[in-house]
């Protein structure tokens, strides 16, 4: 589904991917790990087109096409999603404009008909009880004076409408109690099919006791610097991030 070969990105000439190699098939469900600062939601950002950054060298093909070729938008049609780590408040856009113009746009690039406002109010409700989201929520501005964990269960909301192929979760968990957490992980984990992926981008080994993952890697300074499976996420719990740093002659 997703073939990262040999990615190096920057920003403001800065490089901060160095060399990013990545295979992620339907049904897989893949953590980064890593210390803060090392890449994980820059890795995100250049998948999903963010212009900040400068993709320098390298590939990125996603369902057989060129992922860097395609704008943010067609990025999303094509079934790319990004629960971000910091989601923005958008005053004056309600929630129910908001995803009816996101659900009609992919349904126009797929050569759709829109959705017509009953069929959508079902899907609305539908999806809000995947992740326990208040109607009244759903009634307001995107994210406006929304709690830090509203914003997150919002998010998995988001994703929950629009079906993505793959999904990436950057720091999903942070900023969660431990009942919004599980609420989170378990909306995710309904979500999972054979036929989508999830990269779960997590500082933690606590979102990997709800959201199994098949492999784990860890990113530090910019590069993948293992990947192992579960396993890892427990010796990483256990040991902290020292022990990668000393293997990396840092400390
Ligand atoms: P992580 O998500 O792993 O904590 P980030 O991808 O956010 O790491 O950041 C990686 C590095 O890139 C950090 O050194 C950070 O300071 C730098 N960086 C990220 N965004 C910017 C930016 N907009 N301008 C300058 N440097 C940035
Ligand atoms: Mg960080
Ligand atoms: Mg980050």
């Amino acid at each position: 589904m997703l073939e990262i070969k040999n990615l190096h990105a920057s920003i403001n000439g800065k490089e901060i991917l160095k060399g990013i190699n990545l295979s992620v098939k339907a049904g897989e469900v893949h953590a980064i790990m890593g210390p803060n600062g090392s890449g994980k939601s820059t890795l995100s950002s250049v998948l999903v087109g963010n212009p900040a950054f400068e993709v320098t060298e390298g590939e990125v093909t996603f369902n057989g096409k060129n992922l860097l070729e395609l704008s943010p938008e067609d990025r999303s049609c094509e079934g790319l999603f990004l629960s971000f780590q910091y989601p923005v408040e958008i005053p004056g856009v309600s929630m129910v404009n908001f995803m009816r113009a996101a659900v009609n746009a992919h349904r126009k690039y797929n050569g759709q008909a829109p959705v017509s406002a009953t069929e959508f109010l079902k899907l609305m409700r539908e999806k809000r009880a995947i992740v326990e989201l208040d109607n009244k929520l759903a009634s307001r501005s995107v994210n406006e004076g929304f709690s830090g964990g509203e914003k997150k269960r919002n998010e998995i909301f988001q994703m929950a409408m629009l079906e993505p192929k793959l999904s990436i979760l950057d720091e999903t968990d942070s900023g969660l109690d431990i009942d919004a957490l599980r609420i989170v992980a378990s909306g995710v984990n309904k979500l999972k099919t054979a036929n989508n992926a999830t990269i779960v981008i997590t500082h933690y080994q606590r979102l990997l006791d709800y959201i199994k993952p098949d492999v784990v890697h860890v990113l530090y300074k910019g590069r993948i610097v293992k990947t192992a499976g579960p396993e890892l996420a427990l010796e990483l719990e256990e040991k902290g991030y020292d022990w990668i740093k000393k293997e990396m002659g840092d400390l």
